[in-house]
């Protein structure tokens, strides 16, 4: 991190060697804006936005041969995504399909998973995860006859930001059925060593999920390798597929004769899907987790964004955006620390994703201010501004004006 210096010349010359700065273009950017949220909403691309429009022109001109004669063709089109994701997340191709949302995906791989039997009838989670996740295990908990007060286990964070990996083995005791966490923590941006809580967890005879909605599209994953049970992720943040995209879920294929929890025609063996035959029998792959029809105008930006993807390659999407937060965090210790912030992310590269978490106490208000000068962070309770540069459409410029925005707002 000494390699920078507090001066606007070492931002420009950063991006000037940047392999990455041919990308911005086929993004549109907001107006005037300097946009650092695409960890909770990603931008549109060309690309992204040709494949969406060419998928609306077949609905046009083929009407319902688009399920057969669409390119892809719509009846393929979660195995068609499954495989163009596959790679980024270091799976098979089987092993992934795109389909329904981020939290109905949560709830039918839980409901699989987490059987309950004698004194092993816990799950264990953390108390940092996202809302969502927790519900959905809330729910599948009473779904069983059992009572979330019992049958919840929260690993404690010590210092609201941090959960300590060891701590979370720790909790992984004989009365624990099923482990589910999140591959990065919402708010500080802390990585997880997935590969080693995996390994913990079998040791003791326990499967383990994991939600990698902050991870995928901006860290690499060997997801098959390291032998992780199940996972789901959404597109619409790092992977930039547009607000309400269809979410992704990866099962590994030494599961693939496993029952899915929540059935669905479209989960029926691909061959036979149309006999209409009233006994269920599912697809032995990620498709069989298939619930409905794929939500075709949901997906189809993710040919054009997934594309970008693969021509850069994940790795330098990720060697990118660790230098970017590396930057990010080495002006907000030059310039912010002594304005009262402090910095909620970990400091090691490898232990944090794609964003960074600035603290303060009156958050909330600069935030405020960050909006009206156009610059888009988000905020979140009780004290954190979350900055997420990202590595195809951000620049090191940008960091640096916001940085120097936050430092005028506070002088004010
Ligand atoms: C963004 C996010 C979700 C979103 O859930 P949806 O069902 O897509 O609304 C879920 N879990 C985590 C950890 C997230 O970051």
């Amino acid at each position: 991190m000494d390699t920078y210096t507090v001066n606007h010349e070492t931002a420009l010359k950063l991006d000037n060697s940047d392999p990455l700065k041919s990308y911005r273009k086929l993004f549109y950017i907001p107006k005037d804006t300097i946009y650092l949220d695409g960890n909770s909403l990603g931008l549109l691309s060309k690309p992204a936005e040709e494949s969406l429009l060419k998928t609306i022109s077949e609905w046009k001109n083929l009407g319902i041969n688009g399920w057969f004669y669409g390119n892809p063709d719509w009846w393929h089109y979660g195995e068609y995504f499954g495989e163009l994701m596959a790679p980024l997340v270091g799976a098979k191709a089987r092993e992934v399909i795109a389909t329904g949302t981020t939290t109905l995906n949560l709830h039918t791989l839980v409901s699989a998973f987490f059987q309950p039997s004698g004194e092993r009838n816990k799950i264990l989670a953390d108390e940092l995860n996202f809302p969502t996740d927790i519900y959905a295990l809330e729910s599948q908990i009473k779904l069983k006859g059992l009572s979330p007060d019992k049958h919840l286990v929260f690993v404690p964070s010590l210092d609201g930001r941090m959960l300590d990996e060891q701590q979370i083995i720790d909790y992984m005791n004989s009365d624990i059925a099923l482990v589910l966490l999140p591959s990065v923590l919402y708010r500080s941006g802390q990585l997880l060593d997935i590969e080693k809580l995996t390994q913990a967890a079998h040791a003791r005879g326990i499967p383990i999920g994991f939600d990698c909605s902050h991870s995928v599209g901006v860290v690499p994953h060997k997801l098959h390798e390291w032998e992780v049970d199940f996972a789901i992720w959404c597109s619409y943040k790092y992977l930039n597929s547009g607000p309400g995209g269809t979410a992704f879920l990866f099962i590994h294929e030494k599961h693939f004769d496993m029952e899915p929890g929540l059935s669905g025609w479209f989960g029926y063996v691909k061959s036979k899907q149309f006999d209409m035959l009233l006994n269920f029998e599912h697809e032995k792959h990620a498709g069989g987790w298939q619930i409905s029809s794929s939500n075709i105008l949901c997906s189809a930006s993710l040919e054009g964004s997934l594309k970008m993807f693969h021509e850069v390659g994940i790795e330098k999407i990720r060697e990118k955006s660790i230098k970017l937060t590396d930057y990010l965090i080495y002006l907000a210790d030059e310039i912010l620390v002594k304005k009262g912030f402090t910095i909620g992310t970990p400091r090691v590269p490898q232990h944090r994703s794609g964003h960074v978490a600035l603290e303060h106490e009156k958050a909330d208000k600069i935030n405020q201010e960050l909006m009206k000068r156009n610059v888009i962070t988000d905020f979140r309770k009780p004290n954190i501004i979350r900055i997420a540069p990202i590595a195809l459409y951000n620049t090191y410029n940008e960091v640096w004006q916001t940085i120097k925005i936050i430092e005028a707002i506070i002088d004010e």
